[in-house]
């Protein structure tokens, strides 16, 4: 499963950051996911929930930021959710456009718990 390698890689990122900062544990996870990204979001949770088994993201809550794809017209400047990379303008119907967002795949935030310092 495709989505499931895509959580292995995230939590490995995720967890190199808490080491890095000496934390016990992950409470909280904000993944930023473009509608165009090529992830299916129900298969990303399913795997996301597997995947956390034994990691320091165990017991995190994980939330997905889910960005519309949005997109510029090259011939009117009209910009526009874009469901499909190869949707036409609806306001001139042109077929080029620039991507302005919809492609992320990225670690937003992450909270993590550190052992007090005293
Ligand atoms: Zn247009």
């Amino acid at each position: 499963m495709h989505e499931f390698s895509i959580a292995m890689s995230i939590i490995e990122i995720a967890e190199a950051e808490a080491k890095k900062a000496d934390a016990t544990a992950i409470t909280e996870l904000v993944l930023d996911i473009g509608t165009l990204s090529g992830i299916e979001f129900q298969a990303l949770d399913t795997a996301m929930e597997m995947a956390v088994k034994n990691t320091l993201l165990e017991n995190a809550q994980i939330k997905v930021n889910k960005i519309q794809a949005r997109a510029r017209c090259s011939d009117c400047g009209e910009e526009f959710d874009i469901e499909n990379i190869f949707d036409s303008c609806p306001k001139c119907g042109g077929l080029y456009h620039e991507l302005l967002c919809g492609k992320e795949l990225q670690i937003k935030s992450l909270v993590v718990d550190t052992p007090d310092v005293q």
